[in-house]
């Protein structure tokens, strides 16, 4: 059993990362989590990325406060809690940016990106904002929930990237340079990489890092995506890991059953769920959570049509049917147990059980499944005794 050491380098690039977005002389763009982020960095933007800020709200379990905020101004509270919860923030004009990084509340944004790739509460959340700060928004209409991506849809999504160029140029004050845009795929790919053969570690008996530890270490390749830091971060994170593989060291102690997270984490609550799980020797080693900035399309050497391969792809933006084949490709290779899924109240986006796949998953491969609610910030839809007992009796059944 061991710690990951790397938390301490981690801690020091995600400082930076935030601290960085402090200095006024830069150009900032906001932009969503799956979205066009190598394009903007090959701009010069530092890059904020608003789901990131509600992931932070939620660990922070400042989401309770800001998410009434939001609701006075009648953004419901059955939506996405990380809007509401960032909408709340700033209304509140208050986010633990400012105590833990020393900002004076969030960047401010010279232009907002969406992709639609996963939800369309995204083009709302941030329209919002591009009216409060009367700011350029641009956005991706990805197609969605496909079997198959066919030529026709990267060629529509690579267009969409195409036409924000100009609008780019103009809130950065810079010329577009293909090169410097073939560079940022190239680093993303190399990172990208490298964190797709840190989570794959979690394949080995006993796995070395767990879903929850990941939802941690996946900090950089979310929101320092075609950076050289990025890449360094999982240069080291992995020699670690495959370190632990040598040594047969778990991530906890005597791991008899293997979990696989399927939906969102529930970020207040991460601390209780690993503790929970690792008390009764059940590992959580897979997820598709985590595996959603793995982007095994990118190419520099096409770069814009690459990357709308890659982000038209995603996990979340495909049919039933290729969500199920994902999760049984997984179950096989990380040796799985048991499915957890977490049906997330303001999330049915990424919530996979509402539509008959646990039935169909437990069906097909023969391993258990359970569904569990809950929210991915706002708590008052998780109840800690209610999923106690339900997830105790799941790994006593499996065991
Ligand atoms: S995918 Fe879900 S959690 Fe993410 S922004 Fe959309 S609604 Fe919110």
């Amino acid at each position: 059993m061991h710690k990951i050491e790397s938390a301490k380098f981690l801690k020091e690039v995600m400082t930076n990362y935030f601290v960085g977005m402090g200095d006024s002389n830069k150009k900032i763009a906001w932009c969503t989590s799956v979205g066009p982020a190598e394009l903007l960095r090959s701009f010069g933007f530092e890059v904020h990325f608003p789901e990131n800020h509600g992931a932070l709200l939620g660990t922070t379990r400042t989401s309770g406060d800001f998410i009434p905020v939001a609701s006075k101004l009648g953004y419901s509270s059955d939506i996405c809690s990380y809007l509401t919860s960032d909408v709340g923030s700033y209304l509140s004009k208050n986010t633990p940016l400012m105590k833990h990084y020393g900002l004076s509340g969030v960047p401010k944004p010279d232009v907002l990106v969406y992709n639609t790739n996963q939800c369309r509460e995204v083009q709302d959340w941030l329209t919002f904002f591009a009216h409060e700060f009367n700011c350029p928004i641009v956005g991706v209409q990805s197609p969605r929930h496909l079997d198959e991506v066919k030529k026709a849809d990267i060629d529509n999504v690579t267009a969409q990237f195409k036409s924000m160029l100009p609008v780019f140029e103009q809130a950065s004050g810079v010329k577009f340079d293909i090169d410097r845009f073939r560079e940022t795929v190239r680093l993303s790919k190399e990172a990208t990489f490298l964190w797709k053969r840190s989570l794959e570690t979690a394949r080995n008996i006993p796995a070395p890092i767990s879903f929850f530890d990941s939802t941690i270490h996946m900090g950089p390749i979310v929101v320092l995506r075609g950076t050289e830091i990025a890449k360094q971060y999982y240069e080291v994170l992995l020699k670690e890991l495959e370190g632990y593989v040598q040594q047969g060291s778990g991530i906890i102690e005597n791991e008899k059953t293997r979990i696989y997270w399927e939906g969102m984490p529930i970020w207040g609550k991460l601390r209780y769920m690993s503790d929970l799980f690792a008390r009764h020797n059940s590992a959580v080693v897979a997820s598709t959570y985590c595996n959603s900035w793995i982007f095994d399309d990118f190419d520099e050497n096409e770069p814009f049509e690459s990357t709308a391969l890659a982000y038209s792809t995603i996990f979340i933006n495909r049919s039933e049917k290729v969500k199920q084949d994902v999760m049984e490709k997984l179950i096989e290779e990380y040796k799985i147990n048991g499915v957890v899924f977490h049906d997330s109240k303001t999330c049915f986006n990424n919530s996979n059980s509402r539509f008959g796949m646990p039935q169909r998953l437990k069906e097909k491969t023969g391993v258990e499944t359970l569904v569990i609610e809950g929210d991915l910030c706002d708590l008052r839809f998780f109840s800690e005794a209610q999923t106690t007992t339900k997830i105790e009796a799941f790994i006593e059944q499996m065991n």
